[in-house]
C-alpha cells in the first residue's frame, strides 16, 4: 500500500536552467555567473539545482559555508566553489574563502586564491580598512577577487547603493593603481541584474534569488526590470479531513477565529513545522480544486485549516497548493510572504527539510 504524501515541494529542473539562461543573457558572455546555492540552493536542493546549472554552463557557485561546499562536491559538481561567510582556512578544502579582514589574509593556504571583501556601507561582512591599508595588506598575496554586497539595491529613493558603489570603486582604483588587478570583480545579487544596474555587473555577478524565479520589486523610481524568470518551486499538501462547522463555530488555537457563517472546512496535513509561517492567516490563503482556500485561525504545528465552502467537492486525499498554480489561479511565494508578513527569501528557506521534494523537468 502507498501512503499519501503529506506535504511536498515539485522543483521544476527547467525552470531553474531557463532562469539561469535569462541571466546570461541579459549579462552577456563576458560575466560570469557564480549562482548563489547557499541554504541548499534556498531549498530548491543544492546538488540537483548545482547539477543543472553546471550542466548550462555555471563554473562558479557560491555557498556560505564549508559543509555546503563539501556536499556540492559529494554531489559531483566540480565547479570553483566560493565560501562567502566562514573562516579563510576554507581555502585548505580546495575552497576559494571570502576573506573580509586584512588581518585574516595570512590564514589562506599559501598561495591559494581569495576573493576579498570589503564592507563598503552594509555594515556586516567585509574590511572597512582604507584603501591605502588594503593595497599595502595584499601586496604579498594579491586577492582573485574583489566584491562588495549591497544593502538596498532594490531601493531607488535612497542614495546608499550609489555611494556603496563609489567607494567600491576607489578601492578598486587604488588597487589598479598598484599593479594589483583582481581577476574577477563583483558586487551584484539578484536585484541589481534584474533592474540593469550596470556599473555594478563588473566581471562576475552573484544571483541566488533570480535563479530559483523570484525577482523583488523596487521602490522608487526604478528601471523596468529586464530580467523574465519563474518560480521553480511548488508546495502542495494533502487535506486529512474535511466537514461542515456552522456558524459561530471557533478554529484552532486560542479559538480566536469564529466562523461568521457555516463552512465547509479542511484541514490540511500541513504547518509550521513543515515551514509555513505561524502568522500566517486571514488573508492569508491557499489554492483548493483551482479555488481560493482562506487560513482560519493559528496555523499549527502539523495542521492547518482553511475554508473550502468555495471548493467543497474537495475530499480528503486531494491536494492544495500553498505555492504555485492550479487551475486559473497563482500564488507565488512573494504573495504569500507579504499576508503572513515575512519575505520571499525566508518563506522558501524555511521549508523544512522533511517537506519531500520531489523533482520534475
Ligand atoms: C545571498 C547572497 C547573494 C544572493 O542574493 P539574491 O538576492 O538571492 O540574488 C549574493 N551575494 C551575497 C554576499 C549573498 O549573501
Amino acid at each position: 500500500m502507498t501512503v499519501p504524501e503529506r506535504s511536498w515541494v515539485e522543483i521544476s529542473l527547467s525552470a531553474i536552467a531557463e532562469n539561469y539562461r535569462a541571466v546570461a543573457n541579459l549579462v552577456g558572455p563576458d560575466v560570469v555567473i557564480a549562482p548563489v546555492v547557499k541554504a541548499d540552493a534556498y531549498r530548491h536542493g543544492a546538488i540537483e539545482a548545482g547539477r543543472v546549472l553546471e550542466a548550462e554552463g555555471a563554473q562558479w557557485f557560491a555557498v556560505s559555508n564549508t559543509s555546503e561546499g563539501l556536499a556540492l562536491r559529494e554531489g559531483g559538481i566540480q565547479a570553483r566553489i566560493l565560501v562567502m561567510a566562514d573562516f579563510p582556512e576554507a581555502s585548505a578544502l580546495g575552497f576559494t574563502p571570502v576573506v573580509h579582514s586584512l588581518e585574516a589574509i595570512g590564514r589562506v593556504a599559501r598561495g591559494a586564491p581569495y576573493h576579498l571583501k570589503l564592507d563598503t556601507g552594509m555594515g556586516r561582512l567585509g574590511t572597512r580598512a582604507s584603501r591605502h591599508e588594503i593595497v599595502a595588506a595584499v601586496a604579498a598575496h594579491p586577492p582573485e577577487g574583489l566584491m562588495t554586497h549591497f544593502a538596498t539595491s532594490a531601493d531607488y529613493i535612497g542614495s546608499q547603493t550609489a555611494e556603496q558603489i563609489a567607494a567600491f570603486e576607489e578601492t578598486l582604483a587604488a588597487l589598479r593603481k598598484a599593479g594589483i588587478e583582481p581577476r574577477y570583480v563583483h558586487c551584484s545579487s539578484t536585484i541589481p541584474i534584474a533592474y540593469g544596474r550596470r556599473e555594478a555587473w563588473h566581471n562576475m555577478v552573484r544571483p541566488g534569488m533570480a535563479i530559483y524565479g523570484y525577482v523583488s520589486p523596487a521602490r522608487g523610481d526604478a528601471p523596468p526590470r529586464q530580467l523574465r524568470v519563474r518560480p521553480a518551486l511548488t508546495w502542495r499538501a494533502a487535506i486529512l479531513d474535511t466537514k461542515d462547522v456552522p456558524k459561530g463555530a471557533r478554529i484552532g488555537y486560542g479559538g480566536g477565529f469564529i466562523t461568521p457563517r457555516a463552512m465547509r472546512i479542511g484541514i490540511l496535513s500541513t504547518g509550521y513545522a513543515d515551514g509555513l509561517p505561524h502568522h500566517w492567516r486571514a488573508p492569508g490563503r491557499v489554492i483548493a480544486a483551482g479555488q481560493w482556500a482562506p487560513i482560519l485561525g493559528a496555523v499549527s504545528m502539523d495542521l492547518t485549516t482553511v475554508d473550502l465552502t468555495a471548493a467543497a467537492h474537495s475530499k480528503p486525499g486531494d491536494f492544495v497548493t500553498i505555492i504555485g498554480r492550479d487551475g486559473d489561479l497563482i500564488q507565488d511565494a512573494q504573495q504569500l510572504a507579504r499576508d503572513a508578513g515575512t519575505i520571499s527569501y525566508s518563506l522558501l528557506c524555511g521549508i523544512h527539510p522533511r517537506v519531500r521534494r520531489v523533482y520534475v523537468p
